[in-house]
């Protein structure tokens, strides 16, 4: 969440001019603000278990984002800590099902499938390398650089998208030959993760 932070913080004006030519421009803003007080919440805490912290994470970035990325990471956070229970740690398979449920959360509240110029279309490849990884029992921190680049390839395919969902498919084809602002965050999420796993 630390580097989410940071990554979403760095690329916040990048991410409001891609929501500026498709959409309302707030949402660098909505991720910056959301993620400051995702900070703030965890670090009011004592150690928590990491599907603790991802409830608590999704219920922050719910009550401080109105824009849609809001409840649909926040659904998708607190999903991934379900799908993660009371464990105490968590290895790539638990990593890759917490995301596949994250992923889940995402399409039941905003029932975008791949295509529809959205998260979703960032966030689908990303999880078929988590898992495509974690089956072939390879190294986790290759795993998630791949699910990273995934992402951005699949945030960079946005671009010759028409949007069918969010505030985007308002200007119908004009929607055309911009790069969706939510897959592009997504992207960067992917990578703070990678960053986070390679820490340690
Ligand atoms: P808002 O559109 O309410 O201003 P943001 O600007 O924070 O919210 O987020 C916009 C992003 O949300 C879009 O670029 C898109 O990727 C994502 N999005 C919008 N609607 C959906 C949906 N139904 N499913 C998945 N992602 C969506
Ligand atoms: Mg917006």
């Amino acid at each position: 969440m630390r580097e989410v932070h940071f990554a979403v913080q760095a690329e916040r004006e990048y991410l409001t001019q891609l929501d500026a030519a498709i959409g309302d421009g707030d949402h660098g803003t909505n991720l910056a603000r959301g993620f400051a007080a995702v900070v703030g919440a965890l670090d009011g805490q004592d150690e928590l278990l990491p599907g603790k912290a991802l409830i608590l994470s999704g219920k922050t970035l719910v009550s401080t984002v109105g824009g849609a990325s809001g409840p649909l990471w926040g659904s998708a956070l607190r999903r991934a800590g379900r799908a993660m229970g009371e464990a105490v740690e968590f290895d790539l398979p638990a990593l890759a099902t917490a995301m596949e449920a994250a992923l889940d959360g995402i399409q039941d509240l905003g029932a975008a499938v791949p295509g529809d110029k959205t998260i979703v279309d960032a966030l689908t490849p990303a999880v078929q390398a988590l898992r495509a990884g974690a089956d072939a029992n390879a190294a986790v921190v290759e795993v998630v650089g791949a699910a990273a680049a995934a992402a951005e390839q699949g945030a960079l395919d946005t671009v010759p998208m028409q949007a069918r969902k969010g505030r985007a498919s308002y200007l119908g084809e004009r929607s055309i030959g911009h790069k969706d602002p939510g897959a592009t965050s997504t992207a960067l999420i992917l990578r703070a993760l990678e960053r986070a796993v390679a820490a340690g």
